[in-house]
């Protein structure tokens, strides 16, 4: 059996930074125009400008009086009432002069002369006069011209994920098209001779591809598109002319077939196709044979890489349930996120208090799937009762793992624990 080229098992922190330094020199280049509506999630590849002052006109944040606040500085003060302007009024709005003032409402032009607004609350209307029994300081409950943005700067950066505010900005700009990204194409292929398509019956020793189905929604989520490959049998011609197939994606994601056992075929293969590995395992459990490489391209990918040194990247993510599940997390998601034109975006830890004692070997950073509930410093966590990594129904009823660092081997109940939430 060919040895790996290069490899070697890292810890967590060390595989991660080369996933996420490979992840950082990608480029991606093509784009498409996508609707407004249809572009949650997506990642803009132009930026969005404002297409003129924002807010356009100095804007009443509340409704009640437009002053001079000068006039206001002995109280109770009597004011005459020249007019009303409300949101989105036509022709000219007429100035303010020194002893008079304007009802406004939120939304509304301030008026000419007018430097801050009185809340109606501190108001009290006697016909063209109104009494009002508390001070402003200048620009109070009024936003400039241009405070928030000013014409042609940039409100959106390109490179940025889609979401609601994103959105609601360029819809406040007028763009009713964006241009995003392309997403990438990311071949999933699941490995094993006892892994059967869900649409055939098992056999009393098979099981049926769960782990397709599962990269496909992280796939989709980090902004990629799953190509679901063939399963590939522990044969090394089919399976490599399966790697064939899933290297014209741009990005390939395997999975089963990477630990040590004799039919663990999928770093041989790999080899003979003069792969380079990064490496071929982390000190992390569940997933510790994950595997990251890139083999010497043949043709262009879609998403694009550095140019001149093309290649193609691939994981062997280890076939059982949860450590594929995790390992994706960890290490494949940044690469999917890169070939999607984002920044890879930090794992986030949370902090919660563990509510019964965790003991485990040192030497491994765990993800361990768990429960976490309460809130903020209420916030609690305990471990999900599993079978190991297999064990989906466990990881099925967790919503987040508590990591434990390699250097741990008991923590007591109560003591504050990183969770990453999933
Ligand atoms: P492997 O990484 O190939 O040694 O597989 C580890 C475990 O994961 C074995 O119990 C496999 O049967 C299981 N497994 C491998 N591939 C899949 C898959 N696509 N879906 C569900 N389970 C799998
Ligand atoms: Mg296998």
């Amino acid at each position: 059996m060919a040895a790996p080229s290069t490899g070697s098992v890292l810890s967590f922190e060390e595989a991660r930074a080369v996933v996420e330094k490979h992840a950082s020199h990608i480029v991606a280049t093509d784009h498409e125009s996508c609707s407004l509506l249809s572009a949650a999630g997506r990642i803009l590849a132009e930026p969005i400008l404002a297409d003129r002052d924002l807010p356009p006109f100095p804007r009443a944040t509340r409704d009640g009086y437009a002053v001079r606040a000068a006039d206001l500085k002995s109280l109770p003060s009597k004011l005459r009432v020249i007019g009303e302007i409300k949101a989105g009024p036509v022709g000219p709005i007429p100035p303010l002069n020194s002893g008079e003032t304007i009802s406004i409402m939120t939304g509304a032009p301030a008026p000419p002369g007018a430097d801050a607004v009185v809340m109606i609350e501190y108001t009290s209307r006697h016909n063209d006069s109104v009494e009002i029994s508390k001070g402003v300081s200048s620009g109070e409950n009024i936003v400039p011209r241009g405070a928030e943005a000013k014409l042609g700067s940039v409100l959106v950066d390109r490179g940025t994920r889609l979401n609601e505010t994103a959105i609601a900005l360029a819809a406040s700009v007028g763009k009713a098209k964006v241009e995003v990204f392309a997403r990438p194409r990311v071949a999933v292929l699941s490995t094993g001779d006892e892994v059967v398509d869900i649409d055939s019956r098992p056999g009393p020793t098979q099981i049926r591809n769960s782990n397709s189905y599962s990269l496909a929604v992280q796939i989709e989520r980090a902004g990629g598109i799953p190509e679901l490959l063939p399963i590939a049998p522990d044969e090394p011609k089919r399976l490599h002319g399966l790697v064939e197939q899933g290297l014209k994606s741009d990005l390939l994601i395997m999975t089963g077939g990477v630990s040590m056992g004799r039919y663990d075929l999928v770093e041989q293969v790999l080899s003979e196709m003069h792969a380079e590995f990064f490496f071929t395992g982390a000190k992390i459990q569940p997933g510790r044979p994950v595997v990251f490489g890139r083999i010497p391209h043949h043709e262009r990918s879609r998403a694009g890489v550095p140019a001149p040194h093309r290649h193609q990247y691939f994981f062997g993510l280890p076939g059982n349930p949860i450590s594929t599940v995790v390992t994706f997390e960890l290490f494949a998601k940044p690469m999917v996120e890169s070939l999607s034109g984002s920044s890879p975006q930090p794992l986030v830890f949370l902090h919660a208090k563990l509510k019964s004692d965790i003991r485990v070997k040192s030497g491994l950073k765990r993800f361990l799937p768990a429960i976490l509930s309460g809130e903020h410093e209420t916030s609690q966590v305990e471990l999900v009762p599993w079978q190991g990594s297999g064990d989906l129904a466990a990881q099925a009823r967790a919503n987040c793992y508590v990591v434990v660092p390699p250097d741990r081997e008991h923590i007591p109940a109560g003591e504050w624990v990183a969770v990453m939430p999933r």
